[in-house]
């Protein structure tokens, strides 16, 4: 009997079900509060990106809708057409100065930065350096480029040198890291990784999508605040996480950015952003350079969630960020975890392969500044209730 194509597709569905892999879809309400509403029931939220609690922020809203209001719903073109807005030119510059930055310009999403980036500086003649536990869009962008790739240990500066040093140094090399890695929480040796683009030659573009608005003394991200923003050639971070927006930076020399605006195919070939968006972002970035409190919060809520879960046996890895991933290791075990923790009502997101290593899947919790700390004492003994039930902690 002749197999169709949609033999096979449902085949791969049932083997996803099978490995307890396969995703769908929770209908989510009020994600950008602390307490949300997950298929209807209310749960604490320990799974968004949203760390800095600017997502449901009223002057983000009233920032949005002015710009609606003023320059309509679509952006109608992409920016090198008639998409270019002024809100753009607005936003680009707040951008530029809290960075301290000659130079930036703002994309659709961290997803289109990244494979934009990568392809328009990298070809089949040079190589790429890149942490094993880089985003998804990144390795995405390797692939566009065709570039050769050399996948370093996480965080192995001696893996990575050792790569290096295979290459010769008149070629065009790139080393590219997360600043923060989404799914574990730790932190890159940013000065290690500059030391290594020095010596062999190489440029180096960082990730802050995990980092922006969370660390800098005016949340400019890791790079400002070890003071690397001279010897790291690419700054690119997001406003979809902590800065509670939507969108995509990238910072750099004016050269660079010029280049990247000339090449980078998911810049050129897509509608700018809409206008509400654009508005979002400059308010975001007015409240992310004052209210120091809220990273001050975010990292004493971390801090307390984290070795919580650590002093009751939980394996949190080594996260030092507001990411704090409990490792399960099996699908199914993590998915029940999962599933315990909502029926008690916490908002708990099982993370299994491809998104990590086999035989590591996790639940992320997330903490948010504007988390309360009686409900997130709550959450940790209900978390400690579940884990023994099913195994995870004696
Ligand atoms: C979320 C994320 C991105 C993608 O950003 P979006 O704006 O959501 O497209 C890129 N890099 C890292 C490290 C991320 O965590």
């Amino acid at each position: 009997m002749q197999q169709t194509w949609e033999d096979d597709i449902k085949k791969e569905l049932e083997k996803l079900e099978h490995l307890s892999q396969n995703r769908v879809l929770q209908k989510t309400e009020n994600a950008q509060l602390p307490w949300l509403y997950l298929n209807g029931q209310s749960m604490l939220n320990l799974a968004s990106n949203n760390y800095l609690g600017l997502a449901g922020d009223s002057r983000l809203l009233k920032a949005a809708a002015e710009a609606l209001y003023m320059c309509g719903t679509g952006a109608t073109a992409s920016r090198l057409i008639v998409g270019n807005h002024p809100l753009y030119g607005e936003a680009e510059a707040s951008l530029i100065d809290w960075k301290g930055m000659e130079s930036g310009m703002i994309l659709n999403s961290g997803y289109t930065a990244n494979i934009g980036i990568i392809s328009a500086l990298m070809d089949r003649n040079g190589t790429i350096f890149s942490d094993k536990y880089n985003h998804a869009s990144i390795v995405d962008g390797i692939v566009l480029s065709r570039s050769k790739f050399q996948r370093y240990r996480h965080c192995d500066l001696n893996h990575l040198e050792a790569l290096l040093r295979k290459y010769p140094t008149d070629k065009r090399k790139l080393i590219i890291t997360d600043a923060v890695f989404s799914m574990d929480g730790d932190i890159a040796p940013l000065e290690g990784l500059v030391f290594l683009k020095e010596r062999y030659n190489a440029i180096l573009m960082v990730d802050e999508a995990h980092s922006s608005g969370i660390f800098g003394g005016q949340g400019e991200g890791l790079v400002c605040a070890h003071q690397l923003q001279n010897r790291v050639d690419i700054q690119m971070g997001t406003f979809s996480k902590g800065l509670g927006s939507y969108g995509a930076y990238i910072v750099g020399s004016k050269w660079l950015i010029s280049y990247l605006m000339n090449k980078m195919r998911s810049f050129i070939f897509t509608t700018a952003l809409p206008p509400s968006v654009l508005g979002s972002i400059s308010a975001a970035i007015k409240i992310v350079r004052t209210e120091q409190y809220r990273r001050k919060q975010l990292m004493e809520h971390s801090h307390y969630f984290a070795s919580s879960l650590k002093r009751l046996g939980f394996l949190i890895g080594p996260s030092e960020t507001q990411i704090i991933p409990v490792i399960i290791g099996s699908n199914e075990q993590t998915m029940l975890f999962s599933r315990k923790l909502q029926e008690e009502g916490i908002a708990a997101i099982a993370v299994r392969p491809p998104t990590v290593p086999e035989g590591q899947a996790r639940i992320r919790f997330t903490v948010m500044a504007t988390h309360k700390r009686n409900d997130l004492k709550q959450a940790i003994e209900k978390i400690a209730q579940v884990g023994r039930k099913l195994g995870v902690i004696e």
